[in-house]
């Protein structure tokens, strides 16, 4: 990787005659001790230097390169800040600030990158080698932009590298094969029955009276056998996410695609909006095209994973010992995401429902409450819903690659993902299983990312969301609908089925 930048630096007054011996001086100084400060020997011709310079009237024009060390703009910012103190200081004149004429980044790549970049005017690519010209100002260099843009073109190359593979998935545990007694697709089965009607919105069902009772059976066996015995308290979490959250969540480096954006109107005044219910009134029709006009930018978007939203309550907080570690769950609403082609059935849907647990403490308390669920989540499958399930560990590639997860370890930040057998998709070994839950151990992204800290120690976190529809999908897909082939003990928590809507 390669920095070349010439930039102008401007005095608040004309240089003196003789400054260019001082500063040659200072240049030397900057060559021969500044920049190489915290550079590795070994890395040493890596580190930022000064290779040309000249001075005109009031200001001074020096060219930096650098490899990875002391890269070409955090040189520029080291030098400004010692030119500042001795040639500034002795000449009593300040520097006011520089202009980037020419920022260039050279970096290996094995195929070129071909999107539009922020901050970058110009992309080439020749010899497994990507040229990017910044157009970048001081506040720029300041707000680290040129690191954050070679983070982001490193991403992509990795990308490329790796293709469409996000997940590493390696399988951790999987439960013994059950007679298959049902093969079709619940969700045709469940439209058959009437015990869902699809809502207006896309992804989006009306759940009836027989499906909801199974429902809230799942709900009542996750509060008995979970929530209860391991000391979870209920709390309600916001599902309206202004974007704040999301900055600090993470999820604003990638969510865009799935998510349903919220505006807010530009006014409550009845009149403002006058003419879009008169057009409603004569017409019948909705005036989208007005209303785009009266409603302001999305100011976030609905519910996309619970947890991020419960942060804000501890944002900034140092957290009492003696309530570590905190246990709590949401089931206030539902979540929406917008997963176009790829609706399908109940288990994959625009608008769901989910208990997200959230645990928080220091790293051993965040993994014995990780290895507790999971235990009792396996109760659940095996011995009440009788299910044929597996657990994989699923590490996204890139922490994978950059061995970012200890994947050897017994339990270490990163996910697990509960998947269930869909006999109606096919064989098990060729057909794909579903996700219908995960436990996920975060390490310190949201207390670092919310600032939270504890009396002593690390602080981490995890999150385990429990989809309904998912519990349902994989449930109904292994035992069908008829109560009389459910496993006894599940049948029992649910008793009777009520007897839904007759339609004529
Ligand atoms: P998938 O790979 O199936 O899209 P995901 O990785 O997007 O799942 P997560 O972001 O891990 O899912 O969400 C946690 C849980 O939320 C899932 O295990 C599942 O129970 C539920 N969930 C996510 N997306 C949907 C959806 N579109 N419909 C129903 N439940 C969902
Ligand atoms: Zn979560
Ligand atoms: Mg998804």
């Amino acid at each position: 990787m390669e920095f070349d930048l010439t930039a102008h630096l401007k005095f608040s007054d004309n240089l003196p005659q003789g400054a260019d011996i001082e500063l040659q001086k200072a240049i030397d100084d900057a060559n021969s001790v500044l920049f190489i400060k915290g550079v590795p020997h070994s890395s040493m011709k890596e580190a930022g230097r000064i290779i040309e310079w000249h001075t005109h009237a009031n200001e001074l024009c020096i060219r930096i390169v650098s490899g990875r060390y002391t890269r070409a703009h955090e040189a520029l910012l080291r030098f400004r800040k010692a030119l500042g103190m001795t040639i500034g200081a002795k000449y009593r004149i300040g520097i006011r600030g520089y202009d980037i004429n020419e920022f260039i980044i050279k970096m290996e790549a094995e195929a070129p990158v071909q999107v539009k970049l922020p901050f970058v005017k110009e992309i080439s690519y020749d010899e497994k080698l990507l040229t990017l010209q910044l157009a970048v100002s001081e506040q720029d260099v300041e707000n680290k932009i040129p690191d954050r843009i070679v983070n982001l073109v490193e991403e992509k190359i990795k990308q490329q590298l790796y293709g469409t593979k996000l997940e590493n998935w390696e399988l951790v545990w999987e439960s013994a094969q059950k007679k298959v007694h049902f093969r079709r697709d619940p969700t045709e089965e469940l439209k058959r029955r009437q015990w869902i009607k699809h809502g207006i919105s896309r992804g989006q069902w009306i759940f009836g009276p027989q499906i909801t009772k199974v429902f809230s059976t799942f709900e009542r066996i996750i509060e008995k056998e979970i929530l209860e015995k391991l000391g979870y308290s209920e709390m309600i979490f916001p599902k309206m996410v202004p974007w704040e959250v999301w900055k600090r969540s993470g999820h604003a480096r990638g969510v865009y695609p799935e998510i349903y954006y919220v505006s807010s109107p530009k006014s409550r005044d009845p009149e403002y909006w006058e003419d879009v219910t008169d057009y409603y009134k004569v017409t019948n029709e909705i005036p989208l095209e007005l209303i785009r006009q009266k409603i302001d930018d999305p100011l976030g978007g609905m519910c996309y994973a619970q947890c991020p939203s419960f942060w804000p309550f501890m944002q900034g907080e140092t957290i009492a010992s003696q309530s570590l570690p905190v246990k709590v769950f949401d089931r206030s609403g539902t979540s929406h995401r917008y997963e176009s082609g790829g609706i399908h059935g109940i288990e994959r849907v625009d608008e769901f429902h989910r208990i997200e647990i959230v645990w928080v403490g220091n790293s051993d308390q965040v993994n014995k409450a990780a290895q507790e669920l999971e235990k009792r989540y396996a109760h659940i499958f095996n011995d009440i819903l009788d299910l044929e399930w597996r657990i994989a560990r699923v590490t996204p590639w890139f922490m994978a690659q950059e061995g970012l997860i200890d994947t050897s370890s017994d339990r270490s930040v990163g996910t697990v993902d509960y998947e269930a057998y869909l006999p109606y998709r096919g064989e098990r070994t060729e057909s794909e299983w579903l996700e219908f839950q995960n436990v996920s151990v975060n390490g310190d992204k949201y207390p670092h990312g919310f600032n939270v800290k504890t009396q002593k120690g690390e602080l981490w976190s995890g999150c385990s969301g429990i989809g309904l529809e998912r519990w349902a999908a994989a449930f109904f897909a292994q035992k069908g609908l008829d109560i009389e082939f459910w496993p006894q003990k599940f049948a029992k928590l649910v008793a009777k089925l009520p007897d839904g809507i007759k339609f004529l």
